[in-house]
């Protein structure tokens, strides 16, 4: 029984190497993740663009994606490259609105307040969607909503490529650019993409 001692104490050491290993790898990836994420946050919101003016931004600032979506160029990528990964994984998802001039955010601030709901649409030039930083989606049965198929896929992949859902809002459709690390001043996420459309 002796001699069994210390080859029972080999194997246990043997046998815990692998989980240490993983333990370690998985730590190291997991800080990764997290530092690539930091600006995916409930917390961080876009940034405002300097020297321009909310729902007042100038044609060349902005990418037309679709007849009903501009967004700040910078952006664009960011979102074409969501939408494509989106369909690869045979998920439908679509813009539905973008970028709000000045004049849209009236129009949808009245619309709300005379429903009763002022909170459905911010106050007209301070909305990021004045910033062309936001996007309304829609998925296969119409507006995202939080049990549709696209809002799970959201949930999962829209932080990769830099899109974020703010705290409080109760809007399932509504995501918002922080690619360049937005308020929190966070590690950009995809930067590669940010020259995208020119
Ligand atoms: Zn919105």
């Amino acid at each position: 029984m002796r001699l069994c001692t210390p080859r029972y104490r080999r194997t246990a050491r043997a046998a815990r190497l692998p989980i240490i290993i993983a333990v370690v790898v998985l730590s190291v990836l997991a800080s990764a993740c997290t530092a690539s994420l930091a600006a995916i946050s409930p917390l961080n919101h876009p940034t405002v663009i300097a020297g321009a003016t909310n729902g007042a931004l100038p044609a060349s600032v902005l990418y037309t994606q679709g007849p009903s979506c501009q967004v700040y160029k910078p952006a664009a990528g960011s979102l074409v490259g969501m939408l494509g990964a989106a369909r690869a994984d045979g998920v439908t998802l679509a813009p539905e609105q973008c970028y709000r001039d000045y004049a849209g955010q009236v129009f949808w601030r009245k619309y709300w307040c005379d429903r009763g709901l002022c909170d459905n649409a911010a106050v007209p030039g301070t909305g990021n969607h004045g910033w062309a930083k936001a996007v309304d989606l829609r998925g296969s049965l119409g507006e995202v909503t939080y049990t549709s198929a696209a809002y799970k896929w959201l949930v999962v992949h829209a932080g990769s490529w830099g899109w974020n859902q703010p705290a409080g809002l109760g809007e399932a459709w509504h995501w918002e650019w922080v690619g360049d690390g937005g308020t929190r001043k966070a590690p950009t996420i995809r930067a590669d993409l940010f020259t995208w459309a020119r």
